[in-house]
This record gives structure tokens, sequence and C-alpha cells, in this order.
């Protein structure tokens, strides 16, 4: 039985002590690994575009670099909290043990509303926020990356101020960049593509026909707008309901994805799409559909509505989006799991693809990348799938078991322990 709580770091402390106990993790490991290694709290002081100063909070959480540099994202949201960026880099911890990457946990977060700011607001908040951390970071010790409403731009920016400070062109800092500053081919879709990796395999367990499936996905993003047009292309899967933060779309008979990406970046919402009624993303949650993908932000998929879930398969491309609480409904409800830090880990492999390329000045075609990333997504999954299986556990506790092993043998030969 998991401990419940709304914190979503103490969410996450919790799925590790169920597999600690599965583990029979010794104390000071679990100890250890319970805590992030270090974190920032800084002030970003930026002239605005009115002359006037504005500060603004900051965050970077470094949770564990046992098996390489800390890696995560970096968010601009105007309601994070420590927490939130706790929570989140100890996931990426995980994500990129599951996926078997040389690389650590670390998420940072600047509260601001980046959509009621001007470019040049945000370049100045971009640069601020490396000034205030760049000598904790580095390619050798910490690496950022794009999250929810941060940008390729925004990476350029941030990699331009590190270099600066460090005295020469440094592309290995920061991964998301665009292509003509060290960027890597697939880097854009790749979230979604490694989700489509997985669902493809737990489709294939399953027994069901993607081209003849129903999806919903909320939050139309980078991640859900990628998934909505790769599942349209790959699998031929039909799109029948998409959401973003004002409200869902609906229309039984299938949606074109491009279509609604194009009228989201005209009217800046996927809701009064033509042919389709619109729907609330509380009701796109519940739709009778094979496959859903939360694809926006944390705890959506709670004790209250998950008994209401009718999806076969949850694909979760946000990072949290389900409560423990919810998990053991669904578990119990034989809805088939797909945990975060394993579906959604496939932004964070093309990220270590392109910190290889920028560190060896190298780069790899498209589809160098496509084929690598099925391998390791397809590789991560059944080794999750197998723990699952034999263990009679959920996905996301297999996941846990699988990648806190992995952490765990890395500070144990380390001698942290
Ligand atoms: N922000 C993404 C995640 O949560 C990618 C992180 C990265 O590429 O470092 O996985």
């Amino acid at each position: 039985m998991v401990k419940k709580s709304s914190n979503l770091f103490e969410m996450a402390q919790a799925q590790l002590e169920e597999a600690a106990g599965i583990l029979h993790l010794e104390p000071g490991i679990h100890a250890i690994l319970r805590e992030p290694m270090r974190e920032l709290h800084i002030s970003i002081p930026v002239k605005m575009d009115d002359g006037q100063t504005k500060v603004f909070k900051g965050f970077r959480v470094q949770h564990n670099n046992a098996r390489g540099p800390f890696k995560g994202g970096i968010r601009f949201h105007p309601e994070e909290t420590i927490d939130v960026v706790r929570a989140l880099a100890f996931w990426m911890t995980w994500k990129c043990a599951v996926v078997d990457i040389p690389l650590g946990g670390g998420k940072g977060g600047v509260i601001c509303n980046s959509k009621e700011m001007s470019s040049g607001e945000l370049e100045r908040l971009s640069r601020g926020y490396i000034d205030a951390i760049w000598e904790f970071i580095g390619p050798n010790r910490d690496i950022p990356a794009p999250d929810v409403y941060t940008n390729p731009q925004i990476m350029g920016w941030m990699m331009d101020e590190y270099s600066k400070l460090r005295g020469y062109y440094t592309p290995g800092v920061i991964t998301g960049k665009p292509l003509a500053v060290g960027g890597s081919l697939g880097r854009g879709d790749a979230t979604a593509r490694g989700g489509v990796y997985t669902i493809i395999e737990a489709a294939k367990h399953l027994n069901l026909d993607l081209s003849e499936a129903t999806v919903a996905i909320q939050g139309y993003g980078n991640a859900g707008s990628y998934a909505a047009i790769l599942m349209h292309e790959i699998t031929g899967s039909k799109i029948i309901a998409v959401s973003d933060s004002k409200g869902g779309i609906h229309n039984k008979r299938g949606l074109d994805p491009h279509k609604v990406l194009q009228h989201k970046t005209e009217t800046g919402s996927v809701i009064d799409f033509p042919q389709a009624e619109n729907i609330s993303n509380a009701e796109l949650l519940e739709l009778r559909v094979d496959i859903l993908c939360p694809a926006g932000l944390e705890t959506v998929i709670t004790g209250e509505n998950a008994p209401r879930i009718k999806a076969k398969i949850v694909a979760e491309l946000a990072n949290g989006p389900t409560t423990p609480e919810a998990d053991e409904i669904l578990y119990h409800n034989e809805v088939f799991n797909i945990p975060d830090f394993l579906c959604n880990a496939g932004g964070v492999t093309v990220s270590y693809f392109e910190w290889v390329q920028s560190l060896n000045r190298y780069y790899w075609d498209e589809e160098e990348i496509h084929q690598r990333l099925a391998k390791i997504m397809t590789k991560a999954f059944q080794a999750v799938l197998a723990e699952s299986l034999k263990r009679k556990i959920s996905m996301r506790l297999a996941a846990y078991i699988v990648a806190v092993a992995r952490v765990t043998e890395a500070m144990k030969l380390r001698g942290w322990v």
C-alpha cells in the first residue's frame, strides 16, 4: 500500500519506498536516494521592456549522479514549486537508468509566465538563469534541456551564455538546442517517438491491433502533438480526442493531427476545431478509447477519476500524471500502464545522443537516431515488462525495480555506501 500525499515529491518518495521494500534496499542507500544531492535556489533580476527590474525565483535540483552527470530539463511555469522540481529531478534519475544511458537526474524551474513575456525578456531571463547556476553545471557536471514552456531557442541562448562565461564554445552543456548550434536531428519529436515505440511493444504484449485502435491525447504541446502525428502515421491509429489547457475536442471518426496543430498555431488552442465537438479535459480522460495518453502536466489521473478510466493502455508521456492512489485502481482494473519515466524517456535518450554528438563534433543522420532510439526504448520496455511479469507487480513498480537496482549498483561500486 502506497502512502497518499498531494505533494508531488512525497508522492515520488512513496513510489521509491515501495520499490525499496521489494529490493530490500539497505537503509543507507534508501536514505541517499530519497533526497536530492544538491539544490540551488536562485533569484534572477531581469530588466523588463518597460524599464523596470523584476526578480524571478528559480531552482536547479541535482538528484543523483552515480551513473553520470546530472541531466534534465528546465521548466518555465507560473506555479512552479521546489517540490515539483524535486520530484521531476528524482524521476530523471530513474528515467536515465531505466533506458541505461550514462547520466544522472536533475531538473530546473523558473516561476514565470512565459506566455506574457516578450522575446527580449525571455532571453534576458534565460541568460540570467545560467549566470546564477553556471558554476554548478557543465558538460561533465549537469546538462540541462527543454521542458514545459522552454524550447530550442531558449536552449540556444543558455548555451551561448554558458559559452561566454566559460570562454569557449561549449555545445555539450545543453541539449535540445537548435540544429545550427549543435542540436541533434530527431530531438524535436523524440519524447513522442520513444513513447510510440513503447506503445507498439505494449500492444504486441496485449494482442492489440494498433491500426484499429482509438487514441485520446491530453496536452497538445511538444510531446502530445507529435504523439498524435506519429500514432497517425506510424501505427495508423485513429486519434479521436485531443486537448490543451483551454479544453479538448472529440470526433469519433478521427481527427487529422496536422490540421489540429495548424488550428492551434493559428488560434492558440485546439478548441473550436471545425468538425469536432468541444469537450472538457476531464471528459477526455474518461472516453472509451484503446489508448489514453496524458501528455500535459502532472497528477491528472487521481483516485477520484481512475475508476472511470476505460482505456486499455495508459501511456504516460507527461511526468507524474498518475497519483499512487490512481495507480492502485488502474492496476486492479487491469489497465496496462506504461509509466512516465519509461514512456517519455525518448526525449532524454535523444538528448544523450545530442550530448555525445556535441562532445565529438560529429553528427549522425536522422535514420541512425531513429534506429538507436527504437533499440533503446524496446530493450527498456522489455526489461520492465519481464520484471513486472516475473514479480507480478505493476509496470511502474517494475520500472523502479530495474532503475533503482542500476543506480544502487553504481553507488556501491563507487564506494558511496
Ligand atoms: N525534459 C525532458 C524530460 O523530462 C527531457 C530531459 C532531457 O532531455 O534532458 O525527460
